[in-house]
């Protein structure tokens, strides 16, 4: 036998002795009927689900698994075959690795790594993923021989918005190396034991069933799906044992290549296990064997710039300047100007620069002010450019952008102060980003910080608050009936492959992060793009929203795996969706109403189920009528639904998705049906996640959705 398949059976034989043991003490401890579960998913145990379509619920259920996973163990002379003794390595690792959430809500809670990834966590990827924005997904494993070795790599994979999951001793080594970890930085450490890297395969797993609507019990497809989909890779460190070499055959049978940092000589596998012993070469491989292109920085700054940084957090403490709105006049504002006022990659500072040497926390004001000049631009692109400060700004390390418009706070933190970070990288920052972003709408774009208190003032009342005003004007005139086109986007297929948004002026994206506008925008600049126009013809039904030219469009977009699509129905053939949705609404049939849910509410809802519950209803390109991923400005919507009666069908939310777009729903609610405070009779986990409370409390304040017709 091959040295290779050697230790792969090795690895896969001992794996499987363990978790048939691990199973078998389970048992024999708590009962066969004893619970098994990971947090907050609505897919079992992923890999066996998804492989198996068998649903493990109790200890009792692994028996039947581990027989399934010694039969994957066939011990012959044959790569294949080996290959899948792998997956049978990650099956086990999936059965111990959830053992320990037997009697154990967080058995990751004493420990460097976070375990087990949830659902909602998952979703919040689609957007990053399909954009480019996280180009690929990296699992750093073992324990470097030198430490710089491994940090130098993640930092390499963090600059380039690479995702890295770390398992093992690397752990300690990148985060003492000073490199920033955690979700919010994209350098998550998983955990000590070599099964926790299960819990990076999961997540590509999972992928399949929420994106790719995989069927549960097809492995055929789940791992063409992982393979074509998910551009994920391996680099091992240090000696591998062959626990570690069955894993990682496990990981190439999902087709994700491992790169080795040691000479395995003529066990190499071309394309699939590769040794790259030159540690300045290991990015570069890998990149290469998974064709992730990673696109040039645009910019270059005294410190990291990388969408991994977008999630940073500056706390006061570590802050060097603060310009808030809460203390000082702050804008942002993106104008559309004459080719004669705009001067190219012009950066100017209308006032004091931030001081240096500050022994205390420093406040000004700031009038961040974009003037942009094109022959293709359009005044509603000004809002469209204006939006993506927020993320541009927090790509730079050590730099905290919240809000928008007049109403933001940027920190910038002591120590990025201290690398050199200053206002006019700000505006090299936009400069850049502007023109690889937009260059085929803006010709010259030139910037101004004014931090003089008088002239922020001044430019604020005079400038920014009056256009900011006329924008929300045309906002607001902006309904479905105005316009004469709507747009396609079908971003999410390259991970949800039949999935096809209609995004209207009064219905955005179901991510949220796709307006009409946008769409427009990003048709204007790439005419073959993801977003496509659909000329507003063939009304079919006006209450549902339907028309010829939508199911055509939708019907091309999804090479016929949707036919009809609805605008405004819940019931009657409705949009598909993909899997990132901000929120899910589902029918709440004993009131005749529904209950919307956001992605961040982990508790549970009247329905008996979780967000990640209804969300496992739909996805992945499939009409589930009584289902529905949609965007939180939707809920606010005249056309939330409305074919089915609209607004006044919502019973229940989460209270801070209620709160948060409270103000606009009422006006809705006002305008639509003249009810006041709407908001005051839905209700929420502080009042009722039963059915019987739900009940009694929308009968207390007389909510109108008991007295509609029933809903389906
Ligand atoms: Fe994906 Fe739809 Fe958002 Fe486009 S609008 S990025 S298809 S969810
Ligand atoms: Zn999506």
């Amino acid at each position: 036998m091959s040295v290779l398949t050697d230790l792969i059976y090795g690895g896969s034989n001992a794996v499987a002795g363990l978790t048939e043991g691990a199973v078998n003490d389970a048992i024999a401890k708590y009962g066969a009927d004893k619970a098994i579960a990971y947090p907050d998913t609505a897919y079992f145990l992923p890999t066996i689900y998804a492989a198996t379509g068998v649903k493990v619920k109790t200890l009792g259920d692994l028996p039947a698994c581990v027989g399934v996973l010694k039969s994957l163990i066939t011990n012959e002379e044959d790569l294949g075959a080996a290959l899948n003794a792998g997956l049978a390595t990650a099956v086990g690792a999936e059965i111990l690795e959830a053992l320990k959430y037997v009697d154990n809500a967080d058995p990751y809670a004493n420990e460097s790594g976070i375990g087990f990834v949830p659902d909602p966590i998952i979703r919040s990827l689609g957007v990053p993923l399909v954009t480019g924005d996280i180009p690929g997904v990296a699992v750093v494993l073992g324990k470097a021989d030198n430490a710089e070795d491994v940090v130098k790599i993640v930092r390499d994979y963090q600059d380039k918005g690479i995702m890295t999951f770390m398992v093992g001793d690397v752990i300690e080594q990148v985060i003492g190396g000073g490199v920033k970890a955690g979700l919010e930085f994209r350098v998550i450490p998983l955990g000590h034991d070599v099964t926790s890297v299960i819990h990076v395969v999961t997540v590509a797993i999972r992928a399949a069933l929420i994106f790719g609507a995989v069927e549960p019990g097809n492995l055929a497809a789940l791992l063409q799906y992982t393979k074509e989909r998910v551009p994920a890779f391996v680099n091992t460190f240090g000696a591998i044992d062959n626990v570690v070499v069955s894993a990682g055959a496990g990981a190439i049978a999902l087709g994700f290549p491992v790169v080795v940092d040691i000479d395995l000589g003529e066990n190499q596998v071309p394309g699939a296990l590769v040794s790259v012993t030159d540690h300045d070469e290991t990015v570069k491989t890998s990149l290469e064997l998974r064709n992730i292109k990673v696109k040039a920085k645009a910019v270059s700054l005294p410190v990291s710039f990388a969408a991994a940084f977008e999630g940073e957090i500056i706390r006061k403490k570590d802050t060097y300047v603060e310009f808030d709105s809460d203390h000082n006049p702050t804008c942002e504002l993106v104008s559309f100007k004459s080719a004669d006022e705009v001067e190219d990659h012009k950066i100017t500072i209308d006032g004091p620069d931030i001081p240096e040497g500050a022994e205390e926390l420093v406040r000004l004001p700031l009038a961040t002010t974009v003037e942009v000049y094109g022959a293709k631009m359009q005044p509603d692109f000004e809002s469209v450019i204006e939006r993506k400060i927020h993320a541009w700004f927090n790509y730079i390390e050590g730099v905290m952008h919240t809000g928008q418009r007049n109403l933001f706070r940027i920190r910038i933190s002591k120590e990025s102060f201290a690398k050199g970070l200053r206002l006019k990288d700000f505006g090299e920052v936009l400069y850049a980003m502007i023109m690889d972003e937009f260059g085929s709408v803006v010709d010259k774009c030139e910037i101004r910080f004014i931090t003089d208190l008088d002239k922020v003032n001044d430019f604020l009342d005079n400038v920014a608050m009056p256009r900011y005003r006329a924008r929300d004007d045309r906002l607001a005139s902006l309904t479905d009936e105005s316009v004469d086109t709507f747009y396609t986007c079908i971003l999410c297929q390259s991970f949800a492959p039949a999935h096809c948004c209609v995004v209207t002026p009064e219905r955005l994206g179901l991510c949220g992060a796709v307006s009409w506008l946008d769409a427009k925008a990003t048709y204007e600049l790439s005419p073959t793009g993801p977003s496509q126009p659909i000329p507003k013809e063939g009304l079919i039904d006006e209450r549902l929203g339907s028309y010829e030219a939508v199911n055509k469009m939708v019907a091309n977009a999804t090479h016929g795996a949707v036919e009809n699509v609805t605008l405004y129905s819940l019931i009657e053939d409705p949009m598909t969706s993909c899997g990132c949705f901000e929120c899910i609404c589902g029918i709440m049939p004993e009131v005749n109403g529904v209950v919307v849910v956001n992605r961040e509410y982990a508790g549970m809802t009247p329905t008996g189920m979780t967000f990640g519950e209804l969300a496992s209803m739909t996805g992945g390109g499939v009409q589930t009528p009584g289902f529905m991923g949609h965007g939180r400005h939707f809920i606010a919507s005249k056309k939330f639904i409305s074919a089915e009666g609209g607004i006044e069908r919502i019973v229940w939310m989460p209270k801070e998705l209620k709160d948060d777009i409270a103000a606009r729903l009422n006006k809705t609610a006002k305008e639509m049906f003249g009810t006041e405070n709407f908001t005051d009779m839905i209700c929420d986990e502080t009042i009722a996640t039963d059915s019987e409370g739900v009940i009694a409390f929308l009968t207390e304040k007389g909510h109108p959705a008991l007295n509609m017709d029933p809903i389906m």
